[in-house]
């Protein structure tokens, strides 16, 4: 049965590479793919892959048998999407048993690893990944100082022994904001004498692990860490009545939106929030019941935003919310929703049924002049207006318009199913205030002759490690030499076999590699975390 499915799959892939591979202005008929899902399903059925069978199924229902159409290639690549990852799927993951992995989520613990030794950084990353955290990995300490600021991981691992750098100099180079935040700090090093040991700790190291490391231990010891973290930022950090991020949170945090916003260009907006009349919500059913809508404001905001939308309670009935990488008008929006869903939501004391709204003030920072101080005032003072003109709505006192920035994004991999599987993602990928531009090479020669290679702007570069005519490793070569090899984010695809192109791709310069096969969630997510970070 195992020779017959390979051999349905590779006659799949086969046409389907075809029709991908074909001229933008050539058509195929309709009558052409009918005939091709037809024999996929009846294929499918018999040797029992009846998740194949339920594609072409789907796929067939979508098509007017009748119809002497044709279709555009563009059209035709998104109408077989399902059945072009479904095969990729299937070749790279049915023989071997795929481990259930937590699915990564943006909510994950980010672990930072530093390490020259590659082998080694890859062995704990794969581990790491395995408990469903999200790893970064780096090999040269100045890059990852670079990164830590960026990325604010939750976890840092640290070797002592460091080119240009060793691991002291790094924990003194974080220490300042270190001491605010409490990430948990741990050294590995075979250096494991008392001295060592002694130096790490007075230097901030909250754990010493020696080489060579047992993995059981490890793992252990970083999931103890992270939970503390955990522990320790709600303890100090979150509101107990409410429990949202409090005020002292809110302060620690602005200052960064407003240093990234300098650093990368992030606009953000912020958002006072307000309940209206609250005073006879407590006048007339007592306080106790007002803590209730307290709470239940609280939470119905937190879990009707995104994750990476941040929600503070100020004091009293008024809060906070960060809304990262948000236009004004798109705040606005989401509020005036928010508004409308609560404002029907009902609250009952003693049989009495009562509703309560909300008003909110919208300042949104894309002017490097202003201080967090102003921004907060002027959402203020739209929030005021907001009651002014008869509560339960949006106002910003703000008029402006935002261009919208944009990003290269190129993919060279000379597998055209892999070209459309992550063209695919990107282009579903939205980031409000950028607009990606995105193209595709299947060689490296092409991406370096193409215009935009030499371009002057922020490029993410997604490289096959092994190609034909030129591997990826030359083209990165190639890149990093170049007048504005500053521009480029990096990221390889390479063989899960290949510890020495990792090697060779980070030591070269690339920012993040991802093995083949990928899982696709999981290199979606890598992706976005890659995009924002370039942004
Ligand atoms: P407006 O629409 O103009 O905002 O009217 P309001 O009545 O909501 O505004 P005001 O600021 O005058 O009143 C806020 C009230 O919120 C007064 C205060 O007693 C109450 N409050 C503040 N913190 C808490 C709390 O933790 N629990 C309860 N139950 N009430 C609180
Ligand atoms: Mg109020
Ligand atoms: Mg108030």
């Amino acid at each position: 049965m195992e020779k017959y499915k390979n051999t349905l799959y590779r006659n799949i892939k086969k046409q389907l590479s075809d029709w991908l591979e074909l001229d933008k202005t050539k058509m195929v008929t309709t009558n052409e793919v009918h005939r091709f899902l037809h024999s996929i399903k009846g294929t499918a059925g018999t040797i029992e892959l009846g998740g194949l069978m339920l594609i072409s199924e789907n796929l067939l229902g979508k098509l007017d048998e009748d119809s002497d159409g044709v279709w555009k290639q563009d059209d035709l690549e998104n109408l077989l999407f399902a059945l072009i990852e479904h095969t990729y799927e299937y070749e790279h993951f049915a023989e071997v048993e795929i481990k259930e992995k937590p699915a990564h989520d943006t909510q994950a613990p980010l672990i930072q690893i530093i390490d020259d030794d590659i082998s080694m950084l890859i062995l704990l990353k794969d581990i790491l990944e395995e408990k469903g955290w999200m790893v970064i990995t780096s090999s040269d300490p100045v890059k990852a100082t670079k990164q830590y600021f960026e990325m604010q991981p939750d976890c840092l691992i640290l070797d002592i022994q460091l080119p240009t750098k060793d691991g002291y100099q790094v924990l003194q180079d974080i220490q300042f904001h270190n001491e605010k935040y409490f990430i948990p700090k741990i050294m590995i090093s075979i250096q494991n004498d008392k001295q060592s040991r002694i130096k790490a700790y007075k230097m901030g190291a909250d754990d010493f692990i020696s080489k060579p490391i047992d993995i059981e231990e490890f793992v252990v010891k970083i999931e103890r860490h992270i939970q503390r973290k955990k522990i320790f930022d709600q303890s100090v950090l979150i509101d107990e009545l409410t429990q949202v991020y409090n005020r002292r949170f809110f302060e620690d945090v602005l200052p960064r939106y407003f240093q990234d916003f300098k650093r990368n260009g992030n606009l953000f907006s912020i958002s006072i929030i307000d309940l209206d009349h609250f005073k006879r919500v407590n006048d007339t059913y007592g306080h106790a019941m007002g803590d209730v809508v307290l709470l239940e404001f609280a939470q119905f905001i937190k879990n009707n935003i995104r994750s990476s939308d941040l929600i503070c309670r100020y004091g009293g009935e008024e809060f906070v919310i960060i809304f990262p990488q948000t236009a004004n008008e798109e705040a606005r929006n989401k509020l005036t929703e928010l508004i409308k869903i609560f404002s029907t939501k009902s609250f009952t004391y003693e049989q009495q049924h009562f509703s309560v709204s909300f008003s909110a003030g919208v300042y949104t920072v894309h002017d490097e002049s202003i201080t967090p101080k102003e921004a907060f005032e002027e959402a203020d003072s739209s929030l005021y207006e907001a009651k002014r003109l008869g509560r339960a709505r949006v106002e910003s006192i703000q008029k402006t318009s935002i261009k919208k920035k944009y990003l290269n994004v190129s993919v060279i991999d000379d597998d055209i199913i892999i070209r459309t599987i992550l063209t695919k993602i990107l282009q579903s990928m939205d980031f409000p205030l950028y607009d990606l531009h995105i193209a595709v090479y299947e060689d490296g020669d092409s991406f370096l002759n193409s215009n935009r290679a030499n371009e002057n702007i922020a490029h993410f570069l997604i490289l096959d490690g092994v190609m034909p005519t030129m591997d990826g490793i030359d083209v990165l070569k190639k890149v990093k030499k170049g007048s504005n090899a500053d521009c480029f984010t990096v990221l390889m695809l390479t063989g899960r076999k290949s510890s020495g192109d990792i090697a060779t791709a980070l030591k070269l310069g690339a920012d993040d590699y991802v093995t083949k096969p990928f899982n696709i969630t999981d290199l979606q997510v890598r992706m976005e975390r890659l995009i924002k970070k370039i942004m």
